[in-house]
């Protein structure tokens, strides 16, 4: 372990994680409740909880599923994706952004980000269609939205399906309205370090019932008891056909319960991340080796992650070492991310680093500091204080 700068004090007693989840005795109380009732999976939460994502968000239908990954899987799946397929995505995500695509037997391509706002970049979206192209999955990256009107009309015109992946954008806003209504379906994740937590879980919300009637099959085995979906109609009510292949991808009412009291509480952690973002980007307005996040005037930020990126020809170090030196000083930084095509995996499947040059570039200079509602005052200021003390020591 690196020793803190002229080792000395740290900046921070304690370790500031780069995130965290908010759970209050109340959202405890919900879970207990359910515990304590009829039903633990396949009960009546399952369905409070959709519909108060959906209502949230402005869509007409949400499905929960056991996490955003698995949300991703159905969502390809209700897409058609199928063998021999591309779907473009950005390479600056995590991994299940592009490892869903994979999951169908469909191939991923990556478009390469813009430099400003990190997105997947609109014009090299257009360069890299063909006629193998079946959809488009644009990520929200840290919570920006993607520019969504030129990505339907780039998916109208080429007849693509788009999945947004939103997994960083619950609550955020584009062109004043909620992701979660544009595209044809929109994920959402619960994992502790999202907006909300369910401790698992993720969402798709959805306005076209043909979709919701796919996701709502592939989450339960391929299995329907729904009359209209049925072969033989003429049955009792016990009888249920498997008519596709699905998976075990449910929501447990437990989660769910803790999904919908958390939901009451979102508004509130939007406007934490933002104002804790408004005082970081005040504090390193001034500090020329440092670049502060961009937002586009179409998009209002939920803000999953506050990301600097580091001027390195004004610095003595690499973005590495910067890392080193802060997660010495107690504050646990982070990257993200590793460039989809970079992993071994995705090496092995023929992709190329010189295919991406401004992702390249923008993942060797950026470093994910800390940003999570409960933060304290003092947390901040301590994050603040150790970054101003590396980069001093660090400049040129
Ligand atoms: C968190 C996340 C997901 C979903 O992750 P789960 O842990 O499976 O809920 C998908 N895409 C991105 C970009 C994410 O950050």
């Amino acid at each position: 372990m690196k020793l803190a700068i002229n080792g000395g004090k740290k900046a921070s007693d304690t370790y500031i994680p780069y995130g965290k989840q908010w759970i209050d005795d109340d959202d405890i109380d919900e879970v207990i409740k359910v515990l304590k009732s009829d039903y633990l999976t396949t009960g009546p939460k399952v369905l409070e909880f959709e519909k108060k994502v959906a209502n949230y968000v402005g869509s007409k239908y949400a499905v929960a599923f056991s996490n955003g990954t698995a949300a991703l899987h159905g969502a390809c799946f209700a897409a058609g994706i199928t063998k021999g397929d591309e779907v473009i995505t950005s390479p600056l995500t995590f991994a299940a952004s592009a490892n869903c695509v994979l999951y169908m037997g469909g191939m991923p391509v990556f478009a390469d980000i813009n430099i400003q706002n990190y997105n997947i970049d609109i014009n090299d979206i257009k360069k890299r269609i063909t006629n193998k192209t079946k959809a488009i999955i644009p990520v929200d990256f840290t919570g920006q939205s993607v520019d969504m009107d030129e990505v339907m009309k780039i998916a109208n015109e080429n007849n693509l399906i788009v999945i947004e992946d939103a997994a960083h954008a619950l609550g955020s806003e584009y062109k004043g309205k909620k992701i979660g209504q544009k595209a044809h379906m929109t994920e959402f994740s619960f994992h502790p370090v999202k907006h909300i937590t369910t401790g698992e879980g993720g969402v798709i919300t959805t306005n076209y019932k043909e979709l919701y009637e796919k996701l709502m099959l592939f989450r339960t085995h391929g299995i329907t008891r729904d009359k209209n979906l049925l072969n033989n109609k003429k049955k009792p009510s016990y009888y249920y056909e498997q008519i596709d292949l699905g998976y075990n991808y449910r929501m447990t009412d437990i989660q769910c319960a803790l999904g919908i009291s958390q939901m009451d509480k979102l508004d509130k952690f939007i406007e934490k991340r933002r104002d804790i973002v408004k005082f970081y980007n005040k504090a390193f307005a001034n500090i020329k080796e440092i670049i502060t996040p961009f937002e586009e005037d179409y998009s209002k930020s939920a803000y999953h992650l506050y990301i600097i990126r580091l001027e390195l020809d004004k610095l003595n170090a690499d973005r590495d070492e910067i890392y080193e030196a802060l997660q010495a000083e107690n504050i646990g930084v982070n990257v993200h991310y590793i460039p989809v095509y970079k992993h071994p995996y995705y090496k092995e499947l023929g992709y190329k680093e010189s295919d991406y040059k401004n992702t390249q570039e923008v993942y060797n200079s950026i470093i994910t500091l800390p940003l999570y509602p409960k933060m304290s005052s003092e947390n901040i200021d301590d994050v603040v204080n150790a970054v101003i003390k590396v980069i001093n020591y660090y400049k040129i």
